[in-house]
């Protein structure tokens, strides 16, 4: 496991100190890959006397206006949220995540994507990601503070890849498709299927979302979505 491979994600968030908190959180556990995607605050002095110092973290951050954008090349990709969804999304708990990246041995990009304070994330971000994460809490009153969130989260993998060996690096081939490789199947499952009249784009129904779910769970290595894409190219080129 590589942490350089890791990036925090902040999806919307509105006050900048808990940006700079965050920011203090991942330097404390080794963390430096701050994204921030459509925030809704100015990163200045607030944010930076939150940091204490890790300073760094936040000069080298990237900035998005959406979250597709910001996790493209990510391989991997887990939510985090304080809530169940109507739409069940494969859950991970933080042990089960730590491990799982652990496994990975580093090979590919990680997004870990927290969400805006009031609202957490959307239901269209969620279906973007992989997993989804929530820390264990109490039931009646199970949302941390987000800084809070992104702390936990980084020790429980820091902890994890100090006390085990990195795994084996797999050819690229056999590595996750990244965000934006398995999207571009997802656009061209969906014409496919609007053409075939299997999907009314007038009332898409959750086909579509349940269909994300079932391919985003198995993560699909490069090579299997490219064959996913050369099955629906042949099946445009006889119809066409
Ligand atoms: N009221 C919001 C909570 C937002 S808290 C909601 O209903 O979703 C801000 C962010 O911190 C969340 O989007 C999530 O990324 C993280 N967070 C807070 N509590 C969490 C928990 N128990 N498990 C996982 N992530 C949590």
């Amino acid at each position: 496991m590589k942490l350089e491979n890791i990036s925090i994600v902040l999806v919307g968030t509105t006050h900048p100190g808990n940006i700079g908190a965050a920011a203090r959180a991942m330097h404390n556990m080794c963390f430096n890959r701050l994204v921030l995607v459509d925030p809704q605050c100015a990163v200045g002095e607030v944010a930076y006397a939150r940091a204490s110092g890790a300073n760094a973290v936040l000069d080298d951050r990237q900035t998005f206006t959406g979250l597709a954008q910001a996790i493209a090349d990510c391989g991997c990709v887990i939510a985090t949220s304080a809530r169940r969804r109507s739409l069940a999304w494969p859950e991970l708990s933080p042990e089960a995540m730590s491990q799982k990246l652990v496994d990975m041995g580093g090979s590919s990009r990680v997004a870990l994507v927290f969400g805006r304070e009031h609202s957490g994330l959307t239901n269209e971000e969620l279906q973007l990601c992989n997993y989804m994460l929530s820390i264990p809490a109490n039931p009646e009153f199970s949302s941390l503070n987000l800084a809070s969130a992104v702390q936990i989260v980084c020790y429980e993998i820091y902890r994890r890849q100090a006390i085990r060996p990195a795994a084996a690096v797999p050819d690229a081939q056999d590595l996750p498709a990244s965000s934006a490789e398995t999207e571009g199947y997802f656009a061209q499952l969906q014409q496919v299927l609007e053409s075939n009249g299997f999907v009314n784009p007038e009332q898409p129904g959750l086909v579509m979302q349940r269909l994300r779910r079932l391919y985003l769970r198995s993560e699909p290595t490069r090579n299997e979505i490219n064959i996913l894409r050369g099955m629906l190219s042949a099946i445009e080129r006889q119809r066409d």
